[in-house]
Formats: structure tokens, sequence, C-alpha cells
């Protein structure tokens, strides 16, 4: 059982008429009632040793273990602004070896104090257990959206634009470096990967156009469209030559930067899509919703069909 045949399960299973909840299992975050204007938004998301992170790569342990803190909240701010919400407050669980030393602890809440006040969000609590193993963080963040605003991932519409609000790739190329034992936390692919910064405008989105779909990019940029275009029961063509990529990551990986920008993850930028045209600073429009339900890259005139949707996924 992969990761989506299980959330497939889930969905399945659980009760779809519960009191108060307006989305269960299936979306960005939970959304349930909670007052006249506005619905509450949950989320949870992890970081794992091994899997996210490691201690032996070559830059500062300080620098790691800020990055730690700051990045599991960073990850669940983004999960909130795909649905077009604020995020107001958080609870952090973490589990450590026995012998974890108590001062490298200090510096995740180094990191997660400083994500605290960036975003504006409380923490309000959390769990803390010890294991054999390995260190992880689960954070689960609240939110609030208006209920006139929330966006899920099922409202695409055929001829709606495709759009971005940032680069893609940069992170995933800082995540090769410091596999390639990379020892600068201050190269900004590097800092992509360590501290994204998710952050989208959306009042002033909404101001000029009417949005009818999101989701942000953790597992890659193809894989997270497709969850639209699942949920949506849609298409989309990609207009390759119109992706946001950093300069200097064409020059370095040569041709394989599409791939990086198209398949890399953990990008946390929101995609989203707009009958209407929109242009604005550090929006980018690279797409088009189908009718049919297939996915196709199109450059120079060129439409080439995506056959597999490559992304991370958990489980195989
Ligand atoms: P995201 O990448 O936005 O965090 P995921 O792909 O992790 O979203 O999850 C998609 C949906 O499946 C979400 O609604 C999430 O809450 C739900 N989900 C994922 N794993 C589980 C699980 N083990 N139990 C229950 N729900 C889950
Ligand atoms: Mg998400």
């Amino acid at each position: 059982m992969n990761e989506f045949q299980l959330i497939k399960y889930l969905t399945d299973w659980v009760n779809k008429n519960q009191e108060g909840v307006i989305k269960s299992i299936g979306d960005d975050t939970a959304v349930l009632e909670y007052n006249k204007n506005n619905f509450l938004i949950i989320t949870t998301d992890s970081l794992i040793e091994g899997t996210h992170f490691k201690f032996s790569w070559k830059i500062p342990i300080k620098n790691i273990l800020y990055s730690i803190g700051f990045k599991a909240v960073a990850i669940n701010i983004s999960d909130i602004y795909a649905m077009a919400g604020s995020p107001k407050y958080f609870l952090v669980s973490i589990s450590a070896p026995k012998n974890f030393p108590v001062n490298y602890l200090k510096m995740i809440y180094n990191g997660i104090k400083s994500a605290s006040k960036y975003y504006n969000v409380e923490l309000i609590g959390g769990n803390t257990t010890s294991n054999s193993k390995i260190f992880f963080i689960d954070v689960t963040m609240l939110g609030i959206v208006n209920k006139n605003n929330v966006l899920y991932r099922n409202n695409a519409r055929t001829g709606d634009f495709i759009y971005i609000n940032g680069e893609l790739g940069n992170s995933r190329m800082g995540l090769e470096l410091l596999n390639r034992n990379s020892n600068s936390f201050k190269n900004k692919f590097v800092k992509s990967f360590l501290l994204p910064h998710p952050f989208i405008n959306w009042s002033e989105i909404f101001k000029i156009a009417k949005v009818n779909s999101a989701i942000d990019v953790s597992d890659g940029f193809v894989a997270d469209l497709n969850h639209i275009l699942n949920d949506s029961l849609k298409g989309a063509e990609i207009y390759l030559d119109y992706l946001p990529v950093d300069n200097e990551l064409k020059k370095i990986k040569n041709k394989k930067w599409q791939d990086f920008a198209l398949y890399g993850g953990e990008d946390y930028k929101i995609i989203f899509t707009s009958p209407d045209e929109i242009k604005l600073n550090n929006i980018y429009k690279i797409g088009k919703i189908l009718n049919n339900r297939k996915i196709y890259l199109v450059s120079d005139g060129e439409k080439k069909e995506v056959k597999n949707v490559k992304g991370y996924m958990h489980f195989r």
C-alpha cells in the first residue's frame, strides 16, 4: 500500500457527515465550522531524521538544528496558506533519543521561536517523548479562513490558468548540495531547502481575480498539481518556457533544471487556478486547466504527454 492508497482508504472509511466538519481528509487542511464568517482549519506535518534531514550534513550543527525548528513550523504555514487561511496557533510534538543533548533541543526551539515571531503564530502546546533511535518533530497548526475565500483542491475549472507564486526547483538543488557535502549554510539553494519562507498575498490576488482552487508544493510541482487535477477531474497543459527558475540553477543543471522544477519537491510555493489574467509581482502563469484527464508539457509549440507523475512518495 503506498501513501496515496492509504489516504484513499482512509477517505473512504471516515464518516462523511460529521457535525461541524466541512472538509475531512483529502485537502491541505481539515475545515471545521467556527463562527459566522470564518472556518477553523487544521493541519499537521512532520520532519523525520534520515528522511527529511541528516545530522551528518556538513553545515554547522547549530544551523541544522535551527532550520529543523523553523522549517517544521513553516511547512505547516504553507498548508494553511494553500487554503487561503491565516495561521494562528500551533502545537509541537518531539521525540528524541535518550542521549539527545538538551542544548540541541534549545537550538531547535530557537528556530521554532523565530518562525513563530515571523508568522505571528502562538505555541499553545505539544508533547515530548524519547525513543531509541531518531529525532522527529511534528507540528499541528490551526488557522482561520473567511468562508467566502476558502480554496479547495477539487474546484479547478476548464480554462482556468495555472499560477505559481515563486521559483521552482531551488530547494531540490539545495538538498543535492547538502547530500554532496556542501558546507555553506549561506548558499541560496541550501537556504531554500532548509529555511523555506512560504508567503502569498491572497488579499491582493482576491481584489483582482476569482480563484477556484489551490494547493502548496510539497511533493513536487507536477505531483501536487496532479492532486488538483484528480480531485477536480481535469487535466492540464504546463508551459515549460514560462516556469520560474533561477538563472544560476539553469546554468548548473543544464537541461536537468526542468526535472528539478517539475518534480523536485519541498518548494513550499502555492499553485492556484483562476479564470482571470493576473499581473502581479512574483505571480507566474505557467499553465492551463483542460477538460481531458491528461497532463501535457508544452514548449515551443510542441506538446508532450506526462505519462508517469514523479514526486515524493512515502511507502511504495
Ligand atoms: P499535505 O502534503 O498537504 O500535507 P498530504 O498529502 O500529507 O497533504 O495528505 C493529504 C490528506 O490526507 C490530508 O487531508 C491529510 O490530513 C490526510 N492524511 C494523510 N495521512 C494521514 C493519516 N495517516 N491518517 C489520516 N489522514 C491522513
Ligand atoms: Mg499541502
